[in-house]
């Protein structure tokens, strides 16, 4: 019995050698290939002084949210590009006055480095105005940019480049963003800008901002084909009235992404870009998997085209968060090849998860680590030598 399991055994170890022997000569004879494997790590260039940011949000993007948008489109051997970015740190993101943030007091914390209480736009919980690193950097010289599919108005890109104390003041909000200078932006949110008496209109004003922001210099475009034919100067792009909805008249995130680039990478001082992905959010609220991981694959495009303009540009920082989890969700079971998935959701709301923070480009390592949320802006103030900062205006 022992005899027969030695000789077995001393032929699958020559079987065995033989095998690697082949797979060896096999392996040397295929030539190297030129660029990296699409899972591999992209390479940050040096620390040099930045230039430019581009901030990408994804909303309610948890690490499971990532995961089911892997899974879903390339299994788990894949890498999304978000996936390929070199540095990663967790962020806690806890309100004011609430464990569990709102996206107006992350996108708060994130913007200006305060925490505030739920629903505030870059407000303090007392209604001080805390000023916001896209401003800081607006003094500087930098152009700006804010990029989302929900209306322009909504929580996220409003926290920028706006200041009230409710959410849900969006035709205020409206008539800040178009006083604002903020060279481009791009989103849903048309219904905020158009007086009462049009039937769309979620104004009960007659204000006209439309018109207001032409005598501001804007050129406001409602479809890809118009966006597309913009290669200068100041655009408020308006695609819906409300939030955006794939209809093939609006640009994608990654096209309005791209189209944000082209238009603030001329200016000689740099740029500030806010890209969110605000739909992350609503898939995962309402526990429905293909809706987070179709919003999740169209971030993953935007991401990609910052971080290939980064990649050429060398002195463009990019870094990929959230403004809080939502939904809880967990992947409980599933396929390799994630064609089947079985998620488990633990909410229809936020829960308190840290949210990842990915970076690439120079200075990046900075935000390894765990941080607070407010920790983003306060970095980013230092790199670009704002001081002091975070600040407030009494006004
Ligand atoms: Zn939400």
């Amino acid at each position: 019995m022992h005899f027969k399991i030695m000789r077995y055994s001393s032929r699958v170890v020559f079987v065995g050698l033989a095998a690697l022997l082949i797979l060896h000569c096999k392996a040397d004879s295929q030539p190297q290939p030129l660029t990296p494997p699409p899972t591999a790590t992209y390479p940050s260039p040096p620390d040099t002084q930045i230039r430019n940011i581009i901030l990408f949000i994804g909303d309610g993007m948890g690490i499971s949210h990532i995961t089911a948008g892997r899974l879903k489109s390339l299994g788990a051997n894949g890498r999304l590009h978000i996936d390929r970015m070199p540095v990663t740190g967790l962020l806690i993101n806890h309100a004011a006055d609430n464990l569990i943030t709102d996206s107006a007091a992350g996108a708060t914390a994130l913007a200006s480095g305060f925490k505030t209480n739920n629903a505030m736009i870059s407000l303090l919980p007392d209604n001080t105005r805390a000023v916001t690193i896209l401003e800081a950097l607006r003094e500087k010289g930098f152009a700006a940019g804010l990029v989302a599919t929900s209306s322009i108005t909504h929580a996220t890109p409003a926290c920028f480049a706006a200041h009230v104390p409710a959410r849900k003041m969006e035709p205020e909000i409206a008539a800040q963003l178009v006083e604002s200078g903020v060279e481009v932006m791009l989103g849903g949110g048309r219904a905020f800008f158009i007086p009462e008496e049009d039937s769309a209109s979620k104004r009960s004003d007659d204000l006209n901002l439309i018109e207001r922001a032409r005598q501001n210099g804007y050129r406001v475009v409602q479809n890809r084909e118009e966006l597309q034919k913009i290669s200068e100067g100041r655009v408020l792009g308006l695609f819906n009235d409300d939030e955006m909805r794939n209809e093939p008249h609006e640009p994608t995130l990654a096209e309005m992404a791209a189209k944000a680039i082209e238009l603030l990478r001329g200016n000689a001082n740099g740029f500030f870009l806010m890209v969110e992905g605000s739909q992350i959010d609503w898939g995962a609220h309402d526990n429905l998997l293909d809706y987070v991981v179709r919003e999740m694959l169209a971030f993953d495009e935007a991401v990609k085209v910052g971080l290939e303009f980064a990649r050429e540009d060398r002195r463009t920082l990019v870094l990929v968060t959230a403004d809080h989890e939502t939904g809880g969700l967990a992947i409980n079971d599933g396929s390799l090849d994630g064609k089947e998935l079985e998620a488990g959701w633990t909410s229809g709301h936020h829960t308190g998860q840290p949210v990842p923070i990915f970076g690439y480009g120079p200075h990046s390592l900075r935000f390894t680590g765990v941080h607070d949320n407010t920790r983003v802006p306060i970095i980013l103030a230092e790199l670009f030598g704002v001081e002091p900062f975070p600040r407030i205006r009494r006004e």
